[in-house]
């Protein structure tokens, strides 16, 4: 978008959204954003209610069309699509009010995105994303967002979803280790099993969320480990038990030697277990750092 014209657009108060601008322009909702293939282009965007004499509003467009203003308009249900050229000699602004005399001419009107409501319109936006409502579906949305961040959050069962996510996702890690090996993409998928179990017991994202799933990360990591070293054990010792091994288990705790010689195989498994889960927990703390701080605001245009 030329300089001139998010000058423009900030001058009568258009909020930036993500990669949209929205605002009012005497009293009629619009929606400006790039056209990402194109440099000099700008998608128009606005809800049309239905109305009788529509057909002059798209005369009105063929006009623009041939006067090389536009290089296109289509309509999806109730949204008109502009494909608008960026001028020297025009301003957006100005290109907008020229659109709104022609909708005042036939008396046409916005409408709400979610009803049939042409009265009491506002843009609605959590910080990433945005819609034109009316008043009472705006006020719905904002008594659903409420209640949702209310929402009784169980975490208990969201950690044993996530711990058996964990173990099945360690069953990679067990059968490359077991062949002697280290692969990231094994820490990968004891991550991702564990934040999809945790998503699917419908544990909230947040940050007390994040903790939990990196306990049943370690504590995946620290079973898988456990269960190669038994394989290890198996391949000497060809009649050892499962039960016998645990058995065991504090007695070789306990020999220095022996641990000693296990350091190599955990700092090579702490780096791959941190190689392989470090980007999933950081994206999904991201996730719900931004969770916790999102709320609806009714756009004040
Ligand atoms: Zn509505």
């Amino acid at each position: 978008m030329k300089d001139k014209n998010v000058k423009n657009l900030e001058e009568n108060s258009f909020k930036n959204i993500w990669i949209d601008w929205i605002g009012k322009v005497q009293g009629f909702y619009f929606d400006v954003q790039d056209k990402q293939d194109s440099e000099d282009e700008l998608i128009i965007s606005f809800n049309f209610a239905q109305n009788s004499q529509r057909s002059r509003l798209f005369e009105y467009f063929d006009s623009l069309q041939q006067n090389d203003k536009i290089s296109e308009y289509s309509l999806n249900q109730n949204v008109i699509s502009i494909i608008y050229k960026e001028k020297e000699e025009e301003n957006v602004i100005e290109f907008l009010k020229g659109i709104v005399t022609k909708i005042i001419e036939i008396d046409g009107k916005c409408i709400c995105n979610n009803c049939d409501c042409t009265e009491n319109l506002a843009y609605y936006t959590n910080g990433n994303k945005f819609s034109l409502l009316c008043n009472k579906c705006g006020e719905d949305l904002e008594r659903r967002f409420e209640l949702d961040q209310q929402k009784e959050n169980n975490y208990i069962k969201g950690f044993f979803a996530s711990l058996i996510g964990a173990l099945i996702g360690s069953i990679l890690w067990i059968i490359i280790g077991s062949l002697g090996f280290f692969a990231s993409i094994a820490g990968l998928a004891i991550s991702f099993c564990a934040f999809k179990g945790y998503d699917i017991a419908k544990g909230k994202l947040t940050r007390t969320g994040i903790i939990l799933n990196v306990i049943t990360i370690i504590i995946a990591f620290l079973f898988a480990q456990y269960a190669v070293l038994y394989i290890e054990f198996m391949k000497e010792f060809k009649d050892m038990t499962l039960l016998g091994f645990i058995f065991i288990t504090p007695i070789f705790l306990k020999d220095l030697e022996f641990m000693q010689s296990l350091l190599p195989n955990i700092g090579l498994g702490i780096l791959f277990i941190f190689l392989g889960s470090h980007r999933t927990i950081s994206n999904n703390y991201k996730a719900a750092k931004n969770a916790e701080n999102l709320h609806i605001e009714k756009l004040d245009l």
